[in-house]
């Protein structure tokens, strides 16, 4: 027998692709055009290098309180983690611990299908309709739980809170994460879900809305008993997650309400503008309330427009697997020059 049969053997999930090259137009990870606020710049200009000797908090309080102070919740009901892949995967490891499948849909974030295949969690991926919303009678069985993005990823669309209380309500059983990293694109939040029901967990980004993809920055709120059992899970697997500069930039990012929410008007703004532009050109699209819009062309092969999209520069993300979606492109939401070009290239291309 060779060594190799003892190996844990992973498909691990392919991120979209970082391109080296100057002058592209970057519309394939859904990151903010816009930059972190100056409140975060001048943080890191100032920042202290001698406490770069110690190690960091590793409660990373000072992010975890003023979190909480946004939030308006105790701090003992949050969660911070290195981006939300962090924070999501330990609340895999931690709450999915059941025989029974956790349920999630068939077109959502590629990621959770991995975390439960490296974790050895049964799941279940229940079919979107052919409108891309979800049904949610198919979450009406005993499970080992749930995880739903609100938006959903790929497709943009958002369900309301009334639509997730009703999933929650039937399932004392288990845990139901609802995965929020678009949501301050204009869906409506669960929060206030957590406040009423202990086995919620609604997770959060600084990736998107924050323009701090490149800082990995997540964070989660839930019951206190829910984020114990989380940080028990966090401490038996890597104490010091958040290092001193990110958590610094953190908190300062957190408490400049102003430019978030100027900023994050900005990216709605610009979607609500390119869509009857994209609409006009042959494109059909659900609806989306997050910082991309996910479009299938009436004639043209997504492939063959992806492709000529890189030819000239403009990177847009095309999912191959499932086959139900490979001819939709995922278009993020960049400045309102680059959504210009953007739609001059596809005149000339379409
Ligand atoms: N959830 C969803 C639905 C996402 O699309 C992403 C971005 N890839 C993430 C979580 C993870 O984002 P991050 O780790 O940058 O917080």
């Amino acid at each position: 027998m060779s060594w190799t049969e003892n190996v844990r053997k992973v498909v691990p999930y392919v991120p979209g692709e970082q391109p080296k090259l100057d002058k592209i137009i970057k519309l394939n990870t859904n990151e903010n055009p816009y930059g972190p606020s100056p409140k975060v710049i001048e943080v890191l200009k100032n920042f202290d290098t001698d406490v770069l000797r110690k190690y960091p908090d590793p409660n990373a309080s000072d992010l975890v309180n003023a979190i909480a102070d946004y939030h308006n919740v105790t701090s003992d009901r949050v969660f911070v983690g290195v981006g939300s892949d962090d924070v999501l995967s330990m609340a895999f490891l931690t709450y999915f611990n059941s025989d029974l499948p956790v349920l999630f849909p068939d077109i959502t974030y590629s990621f959770y299908d991995v975390w439960a295949n490296l974790y050895r969690i049964p799941f279940e991926t229940k079919k979107l309709r052919d409108d891309l919303t979800i049904d949610a009678s198919d979450y009406d069985m005993p499970c080992g739980g749930i995880i739903i993005p609100n938006p959903n990823a790929p497709t943009g669309v958002a369900e309301n809170v009334d639509f997730f209380e009703n999933i929650i309500k039937k399932h004392p059983e288990c845990v139901v994460i609802i995965d929020e990293a678009y949501v301050d694109f204009g869906a409506q939040t669960c929060l206030p879900l957590t406040d009423k029901y202990d086995n919620i967990l609604v997770v959060r980004t600084y990736s998107k809305s924050r323009s701090m993809a490149g800082s990995r920055i997540g964070y989660a709120i839930g019951s206190p008993r829910l984020i114990k059992y989380l940080l028990d899970c966090k401490f038996s697997f890597n104490s010091y997650t958040m290092d001193s500069i990110t958590i610094a930039s953190g908190v300062a990012s957190i408490k400049d309400e102003e430019y978030f929410a100027d900023k994050v008007a900005k990216v709605i703004a610009t979607r609500e503008r390119v869509k009857p532009q994209l609409r006009e050109l042959g494109f059909d699209f659900a609806d989306s309330k997050s910082n991309f819009i996910f479009a299938t062309h009436k004639t043209v092969d997504a492939n063959i427009i992806f492709e000529k999209l890189k030819a000239s520069n403009i990177f847009v993300r095309h999912f191959k697997n499932p086959s139900r979606i490979d001819n939709y492109l995922r278009i993020s939401i960049g400045t309102e020059g680059e959504m210009d070009e953007l739609i001059k290239v596809l005149k000339e291309i379409l």
